[in-house]
């Protein structure tokens, strides 16, 4: 595979489709063991989780699972902001329901924190979390991640849903910056 160029930065491949497709059924195969009767309601954070929800909720096999959406924003360019805005919000009803947060990437842990935050004021049963990619090595706040399909280092990916600068999200595999 070769390199791309989005913008002023040059990515190089890192996880192939095949890889992200495997580790994605291996959480969905816990899940679908975990929540089998707890009528789980997924929450995909968009815009980053859309591709890993849409994946992710087609191996759960527990009959009564919903999804719904939810819009966040917290980085510009490569960096996180610090802040984090909910832009769309939450119109389902969660209280004594068994939430599971669909997360694209875990960096310093500060955006899942938040929503955290906001989710328990609407008094959930139990919030679990999914994410696609974690950076163990970036995180910086105190919250449990239930799920992690691949742990990757501290480096800038884009593809599979992630975008720079709203660009990449359509790359089938996920791809790194190159240096
Ligand atoms: P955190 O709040 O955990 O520091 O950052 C979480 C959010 O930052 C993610 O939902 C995602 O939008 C963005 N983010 C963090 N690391 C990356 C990355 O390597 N690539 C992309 N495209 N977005 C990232």
């Amino acid at each position: 595979m070769e390199t791309i160029k989005l913008k002023d930065l040059t990515f190089k491949p890192y996880i192939r489709r095949e890889e992200i497709s495997s580790a994605i059924k291996h959480v969905a195969k816990q899940i679908n063991k975990d929540l089998a009767d707890k009528s789980p309601l997924f929450l995909c954070v968009l815009n980053g989780a859309f591709v890993f929800a849409a994946d992710l909720f087609r191996e759960i096999e527990i009959p009564d699972a919903e999804i719904t959406f939810i819009r966040m924003k917290s980085y510009i360019g490569t960096h996180s902001t610090g802040e984090v805005q909910m832009i769309s919000g939450l119109h389902e009803d969660i209280s004594g329901r068994t939430v599971v947060i669909v997360e694209d990437i875990v960096d310093t842990g500060f955006t899942l924190l938040q929503l955290k935050e906001m989710l328990q004021e609407c008094n959930p049963a139990e919030i679990k979390v999914a994410t696609l990619l974690f950076k163990p090595d970036s995180l910086k706040y105190d919250v449990t991640i239930d799920y992690v399909a691949l742990d990757i280092p501290q480096a800038f990916i884009v593809g599979y849903g992630l975008d720079y600068d709203e660009l990449g999200r359509n790359l089938k595999d996920i791809y790194i910056v190159q240096e």
